[in-house]
């Protein structure tokens, strides 16, 4: 190979000046239709308004890498990032990318309840079936937690041809990431999900309060109890979110979900 240190600079310094000079946006009706405009668009960036962002990451991922064999990590890769994947693709994510140990999902204004039932699935399946497994075998807690925030997103292939890769900018991810982050200073384990209040107003918006804001209230379904508590995000002018630690009832969980995508296709 051969790499022109002079000539280079320039050439970057040309392009970058172009791009950055006139920027131009395309206003875009939905994550989908902003992901396939993208690739034919070179200049512009797309907007799209009030999107969900659901961000997941591990906790103590790096302490967990250093301290256990390479094979922990590797397993716990898999564990993290199939569920996430899947169950996301399931409720119709139009945008799912994995950054090593977390993951964000995006999704259009029309499903942000979506989201929140997707990633309620998801760490149900984590406390079922994977937290015991990694504790058993490798003697760390396995803890998840989830950020979801709804905003204004912008998306560009930024790269040239043949190596680009969609560039998101937009509060909503630093909400969704930043909500996560502050989800992990609670007490383990933080397996919590934290929500936007706009996204948590949604809910009520939608008539769902009865399926997502009281549990079922197992086993005698007398003690239904308010699942969701609220916070200031810091360093965000007030802003609050609201957080819970609950996930699908073996009993209930079916009946409950079932009963609000069916709500959900009437709203
Ligand atoms: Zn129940």
């Amino acid at each position: 190979m051969q790499f022109n240190i002079e000539y280079s600079y320039k050439s970057l310094n040309d392009k970058i000046e172009k791009l950055t000079t006139k920027q131009e946006e395309i206003h875009c009706e939905s994550v989908s239709k902003a992901l396939d405009k993208a690739k034919l668009e070179v200049n512009k960036w797309m907007k799209i308004d009030d999107t969900i962002v659901v961000f997941s990451d591990l906790k103590n991922s790096t302490g967990i890498s250093f301290d256990k064999q390479d094979r922990t990590m590797t397993k716990l890769l898999e564990y993290l990032n199939n569920p996430f994947i899947e169950i996301h693709n399931n409720f119709e994510a139009e945008f799912v990318e994995i950054k090593g140990d977390g993951g964000i999902a995006i999704y259009s204004k029309e499903n942000a309840i979506k989201a929140l039932l997707a990633s309620i699935s998801i760490k149900t399946y984590y406390e079922r079936h994977i937290a015991k497994k990694v504790f058993d075998t490798y003697g760390v807690s396995f803890e998840v937690t989830i950020g979801i925030a709804k905003g204004n997103l912008k998306l560009k292939n930024i790269g040239q041809r043949g190596l680009n890769f969609p560039v998101w900018a937009g509060k909503p991810i630093n909400l969704a990431a930043l909500i996560s982050k502050e989800l992990k200073k609670k007490k383990t384990p933080t397996n919590h999900i934290g929500i936007t209040a706009d996204l948590y107003k949604e809910i009520e918006d939608k008539d769902l309060q009865e399926y997502i804001y009281l549990s079922c209230g197992c086993p005698e379904g007398r003690d239904k109890q308010n699942l969701w508590k609220v916070e200031t995000i810091p360093n965000n002018g007030g802003k609050k979110y609201h957080y819970m630690n609950n996930s699908w009832c073996k009993y209930h969980g079916q009946e409950y979900l079932d009963k609000i995508l069916y709500l959900l296709d009437f709203y």
